[in-house]
């Protein structure tokens, strides 16, 4: 049989990085087997419906790369891919359902469901009324215009038993198995139902997803049978965690996949990483790309303990995709945090090549040029550094050495400035950091800087160095 495995994102506004993973877990299932990736909306909890998230499902996948094979922008032999648009195809398998016995038309009244509900919690079987209507009974109603949901039937006593790829056997007691709603008064299925019926009907060969969902499966696996369908291969994997006890949730800010890109991460990095968050190559290489990942990737390595989110990880990770970029590339991605804190004329392609070694996110751009556009007060202070060698007399005279130099220079490239400051502290037997540190906290006002004190120089071009510097000889 075909692999077909299916990403099935309710649309609620943004990406939780658990279901961007659980979407690359699916489409490396499909692809490792030459299979197909299958996206499908489920957006029939009409409440949790926000306007333009299916759009960022979308984006969202297309950026990491993941295209899926069919979908409801692209269609496919098994659509419509939207459940709000499966209405008809759900009622009529509900009402199938029913007449094979897996469930029952439900009358109850909010009263009833209170009495249920209250019932359920304190462990009692609540004994539906409507279940011992015969369904001639129960059509004569609907017929009548009563409005009614269908109930799933638990008749089966004993234990449910089944196998997931990463967690193993698992057995759940049928007594723990609520009869809950699958297909609602509006006529929209609950997840419960459609979910068995999309899958079936879109000949999906594995499911991949979250393990809250292990405690339901035993219910999917009665429809199944009462359908005389075979359940598919189920692959249920761990949370992922902010820490030992919670869950990674929309309230860390580290949450979604936007947070993430917000804050400058790749999304091949982000992909990458949250790869191996809950899969292990069983090799010591960390840096795959997806393409990489498709030919190496096996469900026996899903982990079944939940794993820690560690931005610190991710962080280092991002910085090996930046460094790896092509200069051209680099800049590109730099671009708007330029345009967004700098207004000066500035050399942004020689400041690209001093920052993408330097920077492991694309926001820490941000915090290393605020410098160049506005020079911070500093204190005289700075230039007191004993490794350098250097206080504040030295910088002065330095400065008014370098300051001769510099005017002199024609050619303002990171070499040839080295190569001239370089000559200035041989010819006064100066050690070269006590013309540059003083040169770097001229031009910077502060100690440490992306890149030294020619770098800092080419890209605030002749004009402005030297104006720094005569403002740094005004203050010494
Ligand atoms: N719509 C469900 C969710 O977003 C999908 C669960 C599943 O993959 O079956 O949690």
């Amino acid at each position: 049989m075909k692999s077909r495995t299916r990403f099935a994102p309710s649309p609620t506004g943004y990406m939780h990085i658990g279901n961007l993973r659980t979407a690359l877990y699916e489409y490396l299932i499909a692809k490792s087997q030459g299979g197909d990736f299958v996206l499908r909306i489920e957006d029939t909890d009409q409440k949790r419906y926000v306007e333009g998230a299916t759009d960022i499902i979308y984006s969202t996948l297309k950026k990491v790369g993941m295209f899926w094979d069919e979908g409801p922008d692209i269609g496919g032999n098994f659509g419509p891919y939207v459940q709000s648009e499966r209405k008809k195809i759900y009622a009529q398998y509900a009402h199938q359902l029913v007449e094979l016995g897996g469930a029952h038309y439900c009358f109850c009244k909010a009263q009833d469901e209170e009495e249920r509900e209250n019932q359920e919690a304190s462990g009692l079987k609540f004994e539906d009324p409507c279940k011992h209507l015969s369904i001639d009974e129960a059509k004569k109603k609907i017929a009548a215009g009563e409005p009614f949901v269908v109930r799933q039937n638990i008749n089966k006593k004993g234990v449910s038993v089944f196998e997931d790829v990463v967690y193993g056997k698992i057995e759940i007691d049928y007594d723990e198995l609520d009869e809950g709603v699958l297909l609602k008064s509006d006529g929209l299925p609950t997840y419960n139902f459609a979910n068995v019926i999309d899958d079936h009907l879109m000949q999906i060969s594995h499911v991949v997803r979250g393990n809250e969902y292990i405690s339901s499966t035993p219910k999917y696996n009665l429809i199944y049978e009462a359908f005389g369908w075979t359940p598919p291969i189920y692959v249920h994997v761990p949370p992922v965690m902010k820490d030992a006890q919670h869950k990674l949730s929309k309230r860390n800010g580290d949450a979604s996949f936007q947070d993430l890109v917000a804050k400058g991460y790749l999304p091949e990095a982000i992909l990458n990483y949250i790869a191996l968050l809950g899969w292990n190559p069983g090799t010591e290489q960390e840096i795959f790309s997806l393409a990489e990942l498709e030919k190496v990737f096996t469900c026996e390595r899903l982990n079944k303990s939940p794993s820690i989110f560690d931005i610190t990880k991710l962080k280092w990770m991002n910085g090996c995709y930046i460094r790896s970029l092509s200069p051209e590339s680099f800049h590109e991605l730099a671009l708007p945090y330029y345009k967004k804190c700098l207004t000066r004329d500035v050399n942004l392609e020689f400041l690209s090549t001093v920052l993408q070694p330097r920077v492991e996110t694309l926001a820490e751009i941000e915090e290393n040029i605020d410098f160049i556009e506005n020079l911070p007060f500093y204190s005289s202070t700075l230039y007191e550094n004993k490794k350098m060698k250097t206080d504040e007399q030295i910088a002065k005279s330095s400065l008014m050495l370098a300051k001769e130099a510099l005017v002199a220079q024609t050619v303002w490239t990171n070499e040839s400035l080295f190569e001239t400051l370089k000559n200035v502290a041989a010819e006064h037997n100066l050690k070269n950091g006590q013309i540059l540190y003083p040169v770097r906290i001229a031009l910077s006002g502060k100690q440490t800087t992306p890149g030294g004190a020619t770098e800092i120089a080419v890209v605030l071009g002749k004009k402005t160095t030297l104006e720094r510097i005569d403002l740094a000889l005004t203050l010494l």
